[in-house]
């Protein structure tokens, strides 16, 4: 919904040239120019950001022919050079820092805080796989044939193509290309079409750090066929992909005939248990945290509120008031603690979600609707007020399924036998929250709970040292988890070398 309405707050001069560019897609270490482009808004205004190169299946040829060849060179590659590699591109970002977070809020809707602690921990996140590049080593393994040494040695898979969602476009990109790096694969990343500008900014980096040629390549396109081409090619061994359940579901058919690895991010539908012990305020600034943080659109947010029937009013009266003092703006403005989601459509479906709340007996309490479009500043956007909804019963749909806005679901309870089948009733299981004053029925419970992830008193912490993955449809931990160590081992094959020393 395009405004004629000048944008209250403009890009900087530096934000401002970058959009202006005639972008191109970065393969093979050149930037290559396409004949068609898309274009990429900003959610906050519904107002053309930017042109950005619709890739061609020739353009996809010539980036995996280029990757294949930077592989090979690459895994061969000593780990002090990759240490340095995955160092300078850390220091090139943080020596971006500002720009980075300006087009994240542009591009992705996101607050200038959150844009931040985005930015802030991709850089984090090329700095600790830069530490882990020199030390991944392999086994001798002990065995019983006379004579015989078995050495398992792990080698880099080969060609990475790197898809990440559109909700936290350069970190999730970072999350995929650092690890796959440090233990010597080729990289072609495609960022959603819907966020494409920071992985841009990006391949400008490489070009700067001098990325050896092909090894670390950015293609964007319009639709979901360039995704999808790419996961088939049979130049590419392995897809690192987190998005939607649905998509991660397609790509697991296309990548079976190849018989490809792929690593699976996928959705969620996550509780926050509130026992009647809890400590109330915790539990309520969680939630609200949750429910606000960019806007909802985060694979963890607890949009499952599951509170005990004795507290369920007084945490409910507190959410609705600590939600309600939010402001929703542009991201640039620092006053913003809400920004939009990331497209009119996907708002016109967090708004039918809202709809269907009341069809099954629940009760709007706070928000429900777009912010008024008498708001000058507002009117363009794909904004969405805080929303609480009361009384919803375990089984309604929007207690199942993902909604990805700011919409906090209250489900009381009231029998601790049962609270574990309500918190595990749902197709996903990525993370969830406890919040109780007795720790060992948190953790009876958290030991019930099939979920990647579950937080006692506190929620969404995350650190690049501590991997993370979900269960069930939101990923089962046999497709792959990211962060910490165990994301290196996602990105290498084993090899077993028998050595006769007789
Ligand atoms: P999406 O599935 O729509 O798109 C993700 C990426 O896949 C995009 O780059 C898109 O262009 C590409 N794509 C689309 N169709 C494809 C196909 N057939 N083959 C290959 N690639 C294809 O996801 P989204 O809406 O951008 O992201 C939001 C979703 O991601 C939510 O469901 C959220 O829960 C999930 N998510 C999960 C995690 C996690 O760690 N589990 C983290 C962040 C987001």
């Amino acid at each position: 919904m395009p405004t004629s309405n000048p944008p209250l707050i403009q890009p900087s001069e530096k934000v401002r040239r970058f959009l202006d560019r005639r972008f191109k897609l970065y393969l093979g270490g050149e930037f290559t120019a396409t004949s068609s482009s898309f274009e990429t808004v900003d959610p906050a205004t519904g107002r053309p950001l930017a042109e950005v190169p619709d890739a061609t299946a020739v353009d996809l040829d010539a980036a995996v022919t280029a990757a294949r060849r930077a592989f090979e060179r690459w895994r061969r590659s000593a780990p002090r050079s990759r240490v340095e590699l995955l160092g300078e591109l850390a220091a090139a970002m943080r020596s971006h820092f500002d720009e980075f977070v300006e087009i994240e809020v542009l591009d992705g809707g996101k607050t200038t805080e959150g844009a931040r602690l985005d930015v802030d921990l991709a850089i984090e996140t090329l700095r600790y796989y830069a530490g882990w590049a020199d030390k991944v080593h392999g086994d001798v393994v002990p065995n019983s044939v006379p004579g015989m040494t078995a050495m398992r040695v792990r080698e880099p898979i080969g060609v990475v193509a790197a898809i990440p969602p559109s909700n936290f476009p350069i970190l999730e990109l970072v999350y995929k290309v650092a690890p796959a790096i440090a233990v010597g694969c080729a990289v072609i990343g495609k960022p959603s079409p819907l966020t494409p500008l920071t992985a841009l900014r990006f391949a400008d980096l490489c070009a700067e750090v001098q990325v050896p040629a092909g090894l670390i390549n950015v293609l964007t396109g319009s639709g979901s066929a360039l995704g999808q081409d790419l996961v088939r090619h049979p130049g590419v061994d392995m897809i690192t992909f987190t998005g939607q359940t649905e998509t991660g579901r397609s790509i697991l058919r296309d990548v079976a005939d190849g018989v490809k690895k792929c690593t699976l991010e996928l959705g969620g539908k996550n509780p926050i248990v509130v026992m009647a012990d809890a400590d109330i305020d915790a539990a309520v600034t969680s939630s609200a945290f949750t429910t606000m943080y960019n806007q909802g659109q985060v694979c963890v947010a607890g949009s499952r509120l599951l509170v005990h029937d004795s507290v369920v009013d007084e945490f409910t009266e507190k959410l609705v008031s600590q939600l309600s003092a939010l402001r929703i703006g542009h991201g640039l403005d620092p006053d913003a603690a809400m920004g939009p989601l990331i497209s009119q459509s996907h708002m016109e479906r967090v708004l039918g979600y809202i709809g269907l709340a009341t069809d099954d007996g629940a009760e709007v309490l706070l928000g429900g609707q777009r912010p008024s479009l008498a708001d000058e500043a507002l009117a363009g956007g794909y904004f969405v007020e805080p929303t609480v909804i009361g009384g919803v019963s375990p089984g309604a749909r929007v207690a199942q399924e993902e909604i990805f806005g700011p919409v906090g679901c209250v489900v009381p309870w009231s029998s601790s036998e049962e609270i574990a089948s309500i918190a595990n009733d749902v197709e996903y299981g990525l993370a969830a929250g406890i919040f109780s004053g007795d720790v060992n029925a948190a953790l009876r419970l958290a030991a019930e709970i099939d979920a990647g992830t579950v937080w006692v008193n506190t929620y969404a912490q995350f650190d690049v040292g501590v991997s993370f993955g979900g269960h069930k449809m939101s990923g089962l931990t046999g497709f792959g988890s990211e962060l910490g160590s165990e994301a290196l081992e996602q990105y290498q094959k084993s090899k077993t070398i028998w050595l006769n020393l007789e």
